[in-house]
């Protein structure tokens, strides 16, 4: 298996610390508002790169973080007259449906910053005790860049020709020893959550989170790290500093990173306000769609959003899924059991759709080229059914679409839509049911509904429903 690393900005064959083992961190979303389209993207490839990795047997230990203080939560916090927490909280829960609804695999741990804080004074102390890190009259403390030799290695940047221009205190300070030093513990401004230290009430930077959160949780030396393009520099370069200087081994092996999602050319994101929510797209279309939408170009790529592109990959989602509809329904229909010896060649013969499949991905994840070995699938099994098909062929071919797709995180049913009429009328029937003491039907009633996504609650008031 080949992946592009930023670092050697080469692609190097994959091959993991420990084997059979894979230790991932990628970093998570800021939670002060509902996720955009440009934040999924890095969820469903890095999701898409984890179901691989496991398809090929890797265990894999897949972290991925909430930063949940931040300026923007506590702007937010302010409008709001609300805690910090509240809003952290509130849009954490909100992205977690987001993301399930995605189909993006929960992480084997969602760390969140406010609950490591303890790790951070830790490394901070390490780093100033090793000498790469100081503190200044107003309890700063910063990390001595210079002082780090690598220090550019990831960016590809000349430490001379570096701005420091980050996401931290962004003015050069008279107390900082060099304008390339960057925070990693900041006094606290009125109003806002901190947390006591030995050098001020404050709050730990951004880039010490990760670098922290990423040793607990997956060691200090891990396989791939990954995110979005926009992090390569400050944040990703700023986290090799950090933790390679604290534990004085390489920190991760790979590095991946994904393209910016565009609209009209410019990278989608919120301050620019050319945006659009997970749940705006899902008004509209399955989530599937935007999956299967972001899945069609390389993850390195940029990819432009437009209403053509997502008709496009809804039109092609359906082409799967009706051949794997029309797969079940002769299956169900099927008048012969066993396979045929023809129908025994024809399924040895797609074993080659399985084999270009794994090397489209196996070529940095190419799920692009991946996407089109499944229409090549679809076409053959196309050509190669009818109702004289036996079940057990047709059987093999839809556990093979399905075991292609699963990879993808693409989940070939459709989502039942239930109306809201429908859901009175099952409430009513229900309420009936129960009337009478045939319970075993309002139960099955609630359970109907429970798999379509719809919760009852019975309240004083009568029932009330809602989505889950
Ligand atoms: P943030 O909440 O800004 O920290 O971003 C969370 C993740 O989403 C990071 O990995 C970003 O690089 C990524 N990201 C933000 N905007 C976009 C975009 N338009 N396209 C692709 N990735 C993005
Ligand atoms: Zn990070």
């Amino acid at each position: 298996m080949k992946v592009y690393n930023t670092l050697s900005k080469k692609k190097e064959t994959f091959t993991p610390l420990e084997e059979g083992k894979v230790k991932m961190y990628v970093c998570g979303p800021t939670v002060y508002n509902l996720i955009h389209i440009g934040n999924a993207r890095p969820m469903i490839v890095f999701d898409t790169v984890r179901r691989y990795m496991e398809y090929k047997g890797y265990e894999v230990n897949f972290v991925s973080n909430f930063t949940d203080v931040d300026d923007k939560i506590i702007k937010k916090a302010v409008e709001e007259g609300v805690s910090a927490q509240e809003i952290s909280k509130r849009y954490i829960e909100e992205c977690k449906k987001d993301m399930e609804n995605m189909n993006v695999k929960t992480a084997t741990v969602h760390p969140l910053a406010t609950e490591e804080i303890d790790g951070m004074l830790e490394m901070i102390s390490t780093l100033i005790e090793k000498g790469y890190a100081y503190s200044t009259a107003d309890g700063t403390v910063y990390f001595r860049t210079r002082k780090f030799k690598d220090y550019g290695k990831l960016s590809h940047k000349n430490l001379d020709e570096l701005q420091a221009g980050h996401r931290d205190i962004k003015v050069t300070r008279e107390d900082k020893e060099d304008a390339l030093d960057f925070v990693l513990w900041k006094p606290k401004k009125e109003g806002e959550p901190y947390w006591e230290s030995p050098w001020c009430q404050g709050r730990p930077g951004w880039h010490i989170e990760c670098s922290v959160m990423s040793k607990k949780y997956l060691g200090e030396e891990i396989d791939i790290h990954a995110g979005g393009e926009d992090l390569i520099f400050p944040h990703h370069e700023n986290e090799i500093a950090q933790s390679e200087a604290c534990n004085g081994k390489i920190f991760a092996k790979y590095w991946l990173h994904n393209g910016f999602l565009n609209i009209d050319n410019k990278k989608m994101s919120k301050s620019l306000g050319n945006f659009f929510t997970v749940r705006e797209i899902q008004e509209k279309y399955d989530l599937q769609v935007l999956r299967f939408f972001m899945l069609s170009a390389h993850y390195r790529s940029p990819l432009n959003f437009s209403a053509d592109l997502m008709e496009a990959a809804k039109n092609g989602l359906d082409r799967i899924r009706n051949s794997a509809k029309n797969l079940n329904y002769l299956s169900q229909n099927a008048k012969v059991v066993q396979m045929a010896e023809q129908e025994a060649e024809f399924w040895k013969e797609s074993d080659v759709f399985v084999t270009k499949f794994e090397s489209s991905m196996d070529d940095d994840f190419n799920t692009a080229d991946a996407i089109s070995v499944v229409f090549e699938l679809v076409k053959y099994i196309n050509t190669k059914v009818n109702e004289a098909s036996s079940k057990e062929f047709l059987d093999k071919l839809y556990q093979r679409m399905c075991l292609l797709c699963d990879i993808l995180g693409i989940i070939l049913e459709e989502k039942e839509e239930i109306l809201e009429e429908e859901i009175e009328t099952l409430i009513t029937e229900r309420q009936a049911a129960r009337k009478e003491k045939n319970f075993a039907r309002a139960d099955e009633i609630r359970d109907i509904l429970l798999k379509k996504g719809i919760i009852l609650e019975d309240t004083r008031e009568g029932v009330k429903w809602k989505k889950a």
